[in-house]
């Protein structure tokens, strides 16, 4: 099974959208394993987007990711990185199709509500940085047999 890195962002969690992100990744037949509200540090937001640290809009994305409180969360499931994007839409909301988070609640990219996980090896990078201590290992019984063959 695949783990993903799921994050509502500042502007996600100030609009009251942190219940609308994990009833979709619930309702898909994803497992939660670790969920917590996080005031980052600079410091830390840097880590996470070590490999955007060149791009023009770097600084206000950290500026805006500083705004206030984020959500992170840790899901398994088949496939889940790459489906847990495209549950989230692209990168730029106006591109992203009805149905996304993006495409449903948002306009602006440097807006965009939540982040994901793009590879299977940042994904394990980032739950390492924001869940250090790790996450909860539990096994859904009856749930686990109607939601995979
Ligand atoms: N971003 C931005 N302007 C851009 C590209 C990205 O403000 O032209 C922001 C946006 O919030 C995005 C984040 O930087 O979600 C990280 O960029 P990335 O390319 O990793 O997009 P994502 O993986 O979040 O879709
Ligand atoms: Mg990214």
């Amino acid at each position: 099974m695949e783990r993903t890195y799921i994050m509502v962002k500042p502007d996600g969690v100030e609009r009251g959208l942190v219940g609308e992100i994990v009833k979709r990744f619930e309702q898909k037949g994803y497992q939660l394993l670790a969920i917590q509200l996080f005031k980052p540090t600079r410091e830390h937001l840097h880590e996470h987007y070590q490999d955007l640290k060149e791009k023009p809009f770097f600084p206000p994305l950290i500026e805006y990711m500083l705004s206030g409180p984020v959500v992170g969360m840790v899901w398994e499931g088949k496939e889940i990185v790459k489906t847990g994007r495209r549950m989230l839409g692209e990168t730029n909301p106006l591109s992203s199709l009805p149905g996304t988070i993006r495409g449903d609640f948002c306009v602006e990219t440097g807006r965009n509500l939540c982040h994901g996980s793009d590879s299977v090896e940042s994904a394990e990078r980032e739950i390492a940085l924001w869940f250090p201590s790790g996450v909860i290992q539990w096994e859904r019984t009856k749930v686990q047999k109607l939601i995979y063959e």
